[in-house]
């Protein structure tokens, strides 16, 4: 029976996605949805984006958090258009918080991509469709190299796996190899690009491959 349930309400969420998705096509907005644990550095990523593609692609964020608008306010000093969603205790983003929002921004016409931050948690929003083009995911080389393997779903559902903290690199025992190799045996597409949203090692090669997606 619970599975049952589960299994309900992934498919009406499915439904909501493939509206938002075509609303997507038709406005000719690239949509990338961003997930993470918490702390992997999301919103560094958003801003260093923001900063990089200035002038170049028209971007608008939709911020997903359990509570506060703080990432939202960080978005909002580049200039970029935001939207703030509170899950309030909820865990992930689902294509319904997206649809209610989608008001709340510019006509998506006016952009050339939307950026969604997804909530920091490495399970549930890989269940989730929002109606995206690609999913991206990051992992800060200081959560350690165990991640894949332990969360094998996000790295699966993503595009891009993004190495973030890669200057910290030195002072952990992670192994970078390791990390690379167990995400590529779950995802042989997955795109690897290893950053340091601090330092801006790496940003470039990121940004670069972001603006042959969007038209
Ligand atoms: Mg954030």
């Amino acid at each position: 029976m619970k599975v049952k349930v589960v299994a309900n309400i992934l498919e009406a969420n499915d439904r909501i996605a493939a509206e938002n998705r075509k609303k997507f096509e038709e406005a000719g907005v690239f949509v990338m949805n961003v997930m993470s644990g918490p702390g992997a550095g999301k919103t560094s990523l958003l801003e260093k984006t923001i900063q990089e593609l200035s002038g170049k692609v028209k971007i608008g964020v939709i911020e997903g958090d359990i509570a506060g608008a703080d990432d939202a306010e960080r978005i909002d000093k580049l200039g970029i258009p935001v939207v703030q969603i509170n899950t309030g205790g909820g865990c992930h983003l689902d294509a319904n918080m997206i649809t209610d929002v989608l008001e709340d921004l510019p006509p998506l016409k006016e952009l050339d991509l939307l950026i969604i931050e997804n909530v920091g948690n490495l399970v549930c929003p890989a269940e989730f469709k929002l109606g995206e083009d690609m999913k991206v995911m990051l992992l800060s080389v200081a959560e350690g190299h165990d991640k894949p393997l332990k969360y094998p779903l996000m790295f699966q559902e993503s595009s891009a796996l993004i190495l973030n903290k890669i200057d910290l690199l030195p002072y952990t025992d992670a192994d970078i190899g390791k990390m690379r190799k167990d995400s590529l045996s779950l995802n042989p597409n997955l795109k690897i690009f290893e950053v340091s949203c601090k330092t801006g090692q790496g940003i470039t090669e990121w940004t670069n491959w972001v603006q042959t997606l969007v038209k």
